[in-house]
Order: C-alpha cells, then structure tokens, then sequence
C-alpha cells in the first residue's frame, strides 16, 4: 500500500535543452532543482513515477538535528532554518513545524549516550536538554508511567511527508521549472567526456549538468555509466492510526516504538530501525563495505524475501537505452508490508499508550531505505564524468535535511560558497579501503 501523497500536475512538454536536469523526483530531487531555479537556471525534473511517491512520503518526517552524526549536523541545523524559508518564501506549505522531539528512556546506557551528544552537540551551537526522572515522566504523561528520564530538542520539528515534495516541485514550477512524471531517465549522453544530454523514454534533453537523486535507484543507475556507488537498501513497514485531537503528543520515542504527528488527522508509528533485508544480487556486490554497518545494525535486522529482486532497483544487469528499462516497469517502488512488524508495532503502541487501546490500523505502509557504507550520503561530482552530480545514500535521514542537501548541491552544480563543507559527502570516499566511521544514527 503506499503512503498518503499529494498529486501534483504534470508539465506538458519535456524541453529539447536545460541548464541542468535533476533525476528523481523525491525531497532531494524536489530542493536540489528548486534552489538551482532560484538561481535563474532553465531546470528539468524528471520522476519516473509521482513526484515524493517513493522515500520521501513513506517516512515519519522527523527534521532532527538530535542525535546527527557530526559529519550531518551542520547541514541538518541550516536545514531547519530552509524548511521555514521555504515556506515562507514561497507561500507553499510543506507543514514544517518546531514542535521538538521528544525521546524517553528507562536504559541508564541510553540516557548516557544522549548526554555525550548533547555536551557535543553544545560545542555546535546546539541545544538540546536532558530530562530528569520527574521531567521525563511529566513530558510523557500520556504513557502513564514513571521514566527514568530522556532528552527533549525544542528547536527541532517535523513535516508532512504526504505534501512535502509536491509541494517543492509546485514552487519548482512557479519558478518556470518543469515537471516530468511517468518519464524515467534511461541514461547519459557523453561528449569529449563529459555530460551532454539526459536520455529519456520521451526523448533527449541537452544539458551540460545531470544530478541523480534517484533515491534506491542511484547505484544501478551508475553502474550503467561505469560509475561504483556502493548502496544498500532495507525494507522498513510502518503503520498509521487515526487520532483524537489533543490525546497524543506531536513526537515521542522510546525503544519500543515511536509515533510522529502526521498533519492529516493521523498518527505515524514505527520501531526504530527495524528493517528486513532483501537480498538482492547489488546486496551481493557490495556486501565486504557493508560489514561494518550490518554487524553494528544486525539486532534491528532479518532476513527477507525475493522483494528485492522483484522491485528490480538493484539489479545489476546494463539495460539498452531504446528499451523500457526497470525503472519504467517499477514506476513507484511500493513493497510488501511486513505484517508481524506491523502487528507488533501496534501492540506496542497501545501498551506504551493506554489511549490507543481502542484504535485502528488506518494504513500501513513499506518502503526501501537506501544506505551508503558508513550512514552518510554520497553527494558530489563525478570526476570521471564531470557534469554528473550524484546525490543519494540518504541513509534513513534524508527527508529532514533535504533543504539543505538540495542547496549543497545547487552551490556545487553553480559553484557558489557551499552552505556547509560539502566535504564530507563526496563519494569518492568509497574508493578507500577505510571509509570512517559508521553514524551512530
Ligand atoms: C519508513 C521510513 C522512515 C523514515 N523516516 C525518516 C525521518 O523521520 N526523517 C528523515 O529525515 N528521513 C527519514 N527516512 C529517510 C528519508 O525518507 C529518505 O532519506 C529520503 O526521503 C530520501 O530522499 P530521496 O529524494 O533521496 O529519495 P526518494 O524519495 O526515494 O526519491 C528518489 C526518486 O527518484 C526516482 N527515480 C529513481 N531513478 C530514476 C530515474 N532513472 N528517472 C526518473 N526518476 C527516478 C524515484 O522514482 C523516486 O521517486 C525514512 C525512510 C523510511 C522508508
């Protein structure tokens, strides 16, 4: 089943030529190609099925600096400020809100860890405090018990994945962007080396500057280019349950479970990491960079089935450019439903919660989460091909920083002063044996 989406018209004709063709149409697709408009330039977005259908609508919509890697905190801090820009700049609402996060715990070891990121995270101008027992317990009242504290991010938020990119690429196009649904990029026209056209299955457009924001897709779409992307995804199943106003807080997490406002009337609830694990012959290809992050993740992790294989995003066979690829036989990636999981997260939810006692299942939903080796996304230029800009490997944290990574790599394509030191993205990194650390979150 997929999650709730906006839809979003379609603009009539595909150009013959653009200053830059953004690939994908989720959060980071949507900001990369609205901020390069801004800029003045003729952008093409291209989605090969709706715009936010894939990633960028089946998550909780957390925007969170609390608990970031350090190597993702600068730009999930500018990113918060772009969110409310965007709207106010534009008039188009993507439900962005401060409503902080609130995280509770009874686990001494947790409550530790959460003190070592807010004592670094204050050496980042950030702030976020720590509950005591009767703090925590207070803030989580709608649990009815006691905790034994936990940590609250008042200047943090959310928004509504259901409006979101939609709503970017309505701005997109306000901007005289345009916007192709149903129009999946097959592949790239070289000339002397470097970037001269994106391929189509309506047809080509030339361009000097192509940025894949192709989400789950990214990896197989470089290999066709000779391009190495190391890139794995999991299976991740969430549910939703109608909620009365007033009864749930906006945010809350515990190990158990977490439930996030979703702006419609709903309640989102999931279990923090868990995820099934389809393994699919790119699984196979990239399993030795992936060691580091399973074995740190495994307890969240099971085994899946043949959906991977099925969904067709990471496969590793060349497709030809005059024939439907997968893309075009996968419009929109929309997995089997975990149904244990979902059982089980909602029994949690209504043990942790006694005002859900009586709630219903109103959706549930899957979705790929894409992943580089160490947590971090893969953003920057191809040096091998230069005009090919890759932007993907959002890792389970994309959707909260997609302002600020769409900015970044407008600043890289148009070589303006980079919002954040965008080194630390670059995907060359993975052509090292040692790649960093793995992110904690
Ligand atoms: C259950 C779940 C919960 C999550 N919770 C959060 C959260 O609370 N906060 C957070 O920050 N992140 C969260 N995430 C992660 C977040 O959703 C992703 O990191 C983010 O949406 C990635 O955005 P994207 O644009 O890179 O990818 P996507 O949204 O997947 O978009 C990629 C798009 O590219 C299109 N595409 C691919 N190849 C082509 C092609 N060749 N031609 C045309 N189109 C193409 C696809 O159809 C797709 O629409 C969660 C993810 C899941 C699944």
């Amino acid at each position: 089943m997929p999650a709730p989406l906006m839809l979003i018209e379609t603009s009539p004709n595909l150009p013959d030529a653009a200053d830059a063709v953004v690939i994908g149409g989720g959060i980071i697709g949507t900001f990369t190609a609205y901020y390069l408009a801004k800029r003045g330039m003729k952008v093409a977005l291209l989605e090969k099925g709706r715009i936010g259908a894939e990633q960028s609508s089946r998550n909780w919509g957390w925007c969170r600096q609390q608990n970031r890697d350090a190597r993702e905190l600068p730009l999930a801090t500018k990113s918060l400020d772009l969110w409310e820009q965007f709207a106010a700049e534009t008039g188009e609402q993507t439900g962005f809100r401060r409503c902080g996060l609130l995280y509770l715990s009874d686990s001494e070891e947790e409550l530790a860890g959460w003190a070592r990121w807010r004592d670094f995270a204050r050496t980042a101008g950030v702030t976020t405090h720590m509950l005591s027992s009767a703090e925590a317990t207070e803030r989580g009242r709608v649990t009815g018990r006691t905790w034994r504290g936990g940590v609250f991010s008042p200047t943090d938020g959310t928004a509504n994945p259901t409006i979101a990119a939609p709503a970017v690429a309505r701005a997109l196009m306000k901007l005289r962007g345009t916007v192709h649904q149903s129009c999946a990029a097959r592949g790239i026209e070289t000339a002397g080396g470097k970037v001269a056209g994106v391929i189509t299955e309506k047809g080509t457009i030339r361009t000097g500057t192509a940025i894949l924001a192709g989400g789950a897709w990214a990896s197989s779409f470089c290999r066709q280019l000779g391009i190495r992307f190391p890139q794995a995804s999991v299976r991740q199943s969430i549910c939703a349950v109608g909620t009365r106003a007033g009864v749930l807080p906006d945010v809350l997490h515990t190990a158990a479970v977490t439930l996030t406002r979703r702006g419609d009337g709903n309640h989102t609830l999931a279990i923090s990491g868990r995820a099934r694990v389809d393994p699919t012959l790119q699984f196979l290809l990239f399993a030795k960079p992936f060691l580091p992050m399973f074995t740190r993740r495994w307890r969240q992790l099971a085994l899946g089935g043949i959906e991977g294989i099925r969904s067709g995003h990471e496969g590793a066979s060349r497709w030809r450019l005059d024939r439907p690829t997968p893309m075009e036989r996968m419009r929109i990636l929309d997995p089997a439903v975990d149904e244990a999981t979902v059982r089980l997260i909602h029994e949690r939810a209504v043990k942790l919660i006694p005002a859900l006692k009586d709630s219903a299942i109103s959706a549930a939903w899957s979705g790929y989460v894409d992943s580089t080796p160490d947590g971090v996304p893969g953003i920057g230029e191809n040096a091998s091909l230069p005009g090919f800009v890759l932007a993907a490997g959002f890792s389970g944290h994309g959707f909260g920083i997609g302002p600020g990574a769409g900015h970044l790599i407008a600043d890289i394509v148009t070589g303006d002063a980079p919002i954040v030191d965008p080194r630390p993205y670059h995907p060359d990194r993975f052509a090292h044996s040692s790649w960093g650390k793995v992110a904690d979150f």
